[in-house]
């Protein structure tokens, strides 16, 4: 990698490059902006350059490709397309931002380092959301072969298959009961003996002849190479382990923003995702702007992020109209 030039000030930089800032980064850059792309670096916890498409197979409900289209080339498509119209790109991650004053700094390795890596006159906060894993072996490898942790994304996947939904939150809930239009059966995995679920979704389940429960269970193992074949439950209270042949998990235990490098610069919400300002991606700090799941905890869609990055960059461009001189 090329040592970043310091000295300049960026109009951009879109920090993140899931849907969400690489759309940022299209609508900047063909607004001239030559918008600079923190793209981030892969990591063993899973940090992926692309966000978590990255990490998918098919994408069949992304508009405009009517036979799918696999994830990792579509957020390759993305790039490319932002490259094509100027944009730049660093693979690293940001280490600390101070947007205290302007121009922005960001740096990158050494947070303690006296200068920053790069100044910004407005940044776009586009760290996203990862889904929390149940952390076992060979989940990574396994997610988008038959591990997943979007039904909406996914469900149409496992037609006609049995399949279990991990956790006992609403969105266990939410998404065993979506999966039941596709699924012959859906068994819900939870810890507990009663669910965290609020009431109405509860009765909605336990009115559902396809879904199951497994009470005061716990998934010790996946089993499969390179397609999910079952799963090794466990009993909390007896210890009694049981190999279960589900072809699908589908894992709902929370999500969780990247937004520890902006606490106590930017406005979060106890959840720790990032307050913007109205239908805008305004934050609490003129001349910063957020979009896409990071900002997101409900719909979580790619293609709701990607609309969101859009109206970043153009609420960046406006921004910078008003008061860039
Ligand atoms: P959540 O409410 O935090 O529930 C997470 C569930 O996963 C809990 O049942 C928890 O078990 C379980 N869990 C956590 N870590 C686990 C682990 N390592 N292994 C196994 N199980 C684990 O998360 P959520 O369901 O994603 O919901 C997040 C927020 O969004 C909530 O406020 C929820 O009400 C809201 N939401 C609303 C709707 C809706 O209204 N339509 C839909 C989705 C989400 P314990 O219960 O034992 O802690």
């Amino acid at each position: 990698m090329a040592s970043p030039d310091t000295s300049s000030i960026h109009d951009v930089v879109i920090i993140g490059s899931g849907p969400a800032g690489l759309t940022a980064a299209i609508y900047a850059a063909r607004a001239s902006l030559t918008p600079l792309v923190l793209e981030g670096e892969p990591s063993s916890t899973g940090d992926q350059p692309g966000g978590q498409l990255m990490l998918t197979t098919e994408v069949e409900n992304y508009p405009g490709f009517p036979d799918g289209i696999m994830g990792p080339e579509l957020m390759i498509n993305f790039r490319a397309q932002a490259a094509r119209f100027g944009a730049k790109y660093e693979t690293v991650k940001a280490s600390r931002v101070d947007f205290t004053e302007r121009p922005f700094k960001i740096w990158v390795g050494d947070p303690d380092a006296d200068d920053p890596t790069y100044r910004a006159k407005t940044v776009i906060v586009s760290t996203g959301a990862e889904a929390l894993m149940l952390g076992l072996p060979n989940e990574t490898k396994l997610t988008g072969h038959g591990v997943s942790t979007c039904a909406t994304c996914d469900g149409f996947f496992f037609r006609d298959q049995d399949i279990a939904v991990v956790g006992g939150g609403d969105s266990a809930i939410e998404e065993a009961t979506f999966l039941t239009k596709f699924a012959s059966s859906v068994t819900i995995i939870h810890r507990r003996d009663e669910l965290r679920a609020s009431q109405i979704m509860q009765d909605r389940a336990f009115a559902n002849d396809k879904i199951k429960f497994l009470w005061n269970s716990e998934v010790k193992a996946l089993v499969g190479e390179e397609q999910l074949q079952g799963l090794i439950v466990e009993n909390n209270q007896t210890g009694e382990r049981t190999e279960i042949p589900f072809t699908g998990m589908f894992v709902a235990i929370g999500h969780r923003p990247n937004t520890d490098l902006f606490k106590g610069q930017l406005d979060m919400k106890d959840n720790g995702y990032l307050i913007t300002q109205g239908v805008s991606t305004r934050t609490n700090v003129e001349g910063v702007f957020a979009c896409g799941d990071v900002i997101d905890d409900y719909y979580r869609q790619a293609i709701t992020a990607a609309g969101s990055g859009c109206k970043a960059a153009m609420d960046s461009e406006r921004w910078l109209e008003e008061h860039d001189d």
